[in-house]
């Protein structure tokens, strides 16, 4: 999708902190972190939402799933923990309409989110 800011950050039209990428799957830091690892695993293919998937997507859904717990691994969390959040529309607070991860650590968490 041509206007979609994570499409022009995977196709290299915008600038990112790329920390991982395959044929299928892009991981980037967010720019604007909300502790002090704060990841975000993308499909390649533009998916506005988790209301647009498919059981075709299970697999893409269990890599981008499968990337960030390496990803959070490979910073230092796998034992105290990390969270892994995906938002899906207004109530959640998704801003960016290409499905994304966040994979948050390195601090403390609290529940329920706001
Ligand atoms: P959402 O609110 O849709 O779940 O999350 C969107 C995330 O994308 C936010 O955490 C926001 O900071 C991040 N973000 C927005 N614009 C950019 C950008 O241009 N580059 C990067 N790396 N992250 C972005
Ligand atoms: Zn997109």
């Amino acid at each position: 999708m041509t206007d979609c800011l994570f499409c022009k950050i995977i196709a290299g039209q915008i600038p990112a902190s790329i920390v991982y990428q395959d044929d299928r799957v892009v991981a980037f830091n967010d720019i604007n972190p909300q502790a002090p690892t704060h990841v975000l695993v993308v499909p390649r293919r533009h998916l506005a939402s988790l209301n647009d998937l498919t059981a075709e997507d299970d697999g893409l859904v269990g890599e981008i799933v499968r990337r960030g717990a390496a990803l959070a691994k490979a910073a230092g969390h796998a034992d105290r923990g990390y969270r892994a959040v995906f938002n899906c529309n207004a109530d959640a607070g998704q801003t960016v309409f290409h499905i994304h991860l966040h994979v948050l650590g390195g601090r403390t968490m609290t529940w329920p989110p706001g």
